[in-house]
């Protein structure tokens, strides 16, 4: 297929350099603004000029491109979703000679993969993404980082670690998607002082080292990068994995939030307290049921629009995350709104006795305490349309006698979740066995949604 006919160039950003926008993270709202509504304007041009899948949207939605003037007008465009992605050629802006790169996203609930081409000038862009985020957790060129993501089957996540920190100048262990063990000697032989990964593996990691008599510790890692799996809970308190892992390993930790259709990342700064929204890259939306604007501070689905991309952009694209934003001073002196941890999936939000809870807010407090060894969360709907959550729990090793004590399950969920579901003390092995049994080797299934 040709586009080329089709491919007239609004200017995009092009020039992806860290001085261009080093100011804005530290700007007033106005110059904040000003700068965004350019920045969105000329994206919404380049993508109504190039995009099929677009101008077919746009048309069937009755938009008039003309009264789009103001960041808030954002609002009466329509909404993007995972399923409009499979009709993923339709939304190219480029000929296809112009693509350098295919990535897969990760199939989150079930679904296939989808497709998402980027140009050289993407990978530019998440280049200077991934540089900005480093930079903003204190990462600079003396550091060695350990990247513990892939960089190969089609993943946009590692090649973007990769090249954000050859942007950042520092030195980078591609380690890949390789063992506990293989990390682990990596650490060792360069002097590794950060790792970039997810928690749970960070955590095997240093538990390797640990049952071979080694001192994670005293590793010399300084920064946690946690990647894919929540590290705080809502109220921004680190859950009691992260809390292990700092201590496992005597660095602080970061949690970042990012996902392949919105190619940005929320990283968290010195503060550690939320991820900070990015103007120059995303305009970041919180929006409820209806698609209705929440104000800070408010719980809603996350909807984003990518600034400046220019092989498949994207307009006002539904994450299916939850989450918020929080608008107040923050102590590292940026000025950019922050988001807050992602508190659930949209389609795993239970309801329950006139609340509303997720299923990882359940185990993501009882992970990484002692007396918890490994559960999953059951979800039956009652005739009354609210739901029946069954927490299945197998507990440590020390609280595994005949009749076990879960009063302190129940107060750890009433403290920090204030639902306590039925709860039901299952043996060790049919836990492994139900959590694992999609995928042995790496993925785990904690969630069983039988609604
Ligand atoms: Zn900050």
């Amino acid at each position: 297929m040709n586009n080329s006919a089709r491919f007239i160039s609004s200017p995009v950003i092009t020039d992806f350099s860290a001085q261009q926008y080093a100011s804005l993270q530290f700007a007033g709202d106005d110059e904040i603004t000003r700068i965004q509504t350019g920045l969105f304007l000329n994206h919404l041009n380049y993508t109504f000029e190039n995009s099929v899948f677009y101008q077919n949207l746009f048309r069937q939605n009755r938009v008039d491109l003309k009264k789009i003037k103001t960041l808030s007008d954002i609002r009466d465009l329509p909404l993007t979703d995972k399923e409009h992605l499979f009709s993923a050629r339709d939304f190219l802006c480029v000929d296809d000679r112009e693509i350098v790169d295919v990535s897969l996203t990760s199939a989150t609930s079930g679904s296939v993969p989808t497709m998402i081409s980027l140009t050289s000038n993407d990978l530019s862009r998440l280049a200077y993404n991934e540089e900005i985020a480093f930079a903003m957790a204190g990462i600079n060129d003396e550091d060695t980082l350990l990247i513990c993501a892939a960089l190969d089957r089609c993943f946009m996540a590692g090649i973007a670690y990769f090249l954000g920190g050859v942007k950042l100048k520092a030195r980078i262990l591609r380690s890949g998607s390789g063992s506990a063990s293989s990390h682990w000697e990596l650490i060792k032989l360069a002097g590794a002082t950060v790792i970039v990964g997810v928690p749970s593996l960070m955590a095997k990691i240093g538990q390797y080292a640990t049952d071979n008599n080694e001192q994670p510790q005293k590793a010399g890692i300084k920064k946690l990068i946690a990647i894919g799996e929540p590290t705080k809970d809502k109220d921004l308190n680190l859950l009691p994995i992260a809390d292990e892992l700092e201590t496992m390993w005597d660095a602080k930790i970061y949690s970042t939030y990012a996902s392949s259709e919105i190619a940005t990342t929320f990283c968290e700064c010195s503060a550690r307290k939320g991820g900070h929204l990015r103007p120059e890259l995303n305009i970041t939306e919180i929006l409820d049921d209806r698609g209705n604007p929440l104000k800070d501070g408010e719980q809603g689905e996350v909807v984003v629009t990518p600034l400046g991309v220019t092989g498949m952009p994207l307009i006002r694209f539904r994450t299916g995350d939850i989450s918020y934003l929080i608008n107040e001073k923050c102590s590292c002196g940026r000025t950019t709104k922050r988001i807050a941890p992602i508190i659930g999936r949209k389609n795993q939000m239970l309801k329950y006795k006139g609340t509303t809870v997720f299923p990882n807010a359940i185990l993501g407090c009882l992970e990484g305490d002692k007396r918890f060894y490994n559960g999953f969360v059951e979800v039956k709907r009652y005739h009354d349309g609210t739901d029946r959550i069954i927490l299945n729990i197998a507990l440590g090793s020390e609280d595994q006698d005949i009749s076990p004590d879960i009063n302190w399950i129940r107060d750890v969920l009433r403290a920090k979740v204030r639902v306590v579901p039925e709860i039901r003390i299952i043996d060790g092995q049919t836990a492994d066995k139900k959590v694992y049994q999609f995928d042995k080797k790496r993925k785990r299934m904690n969630f069983f949604d039988l609604r």
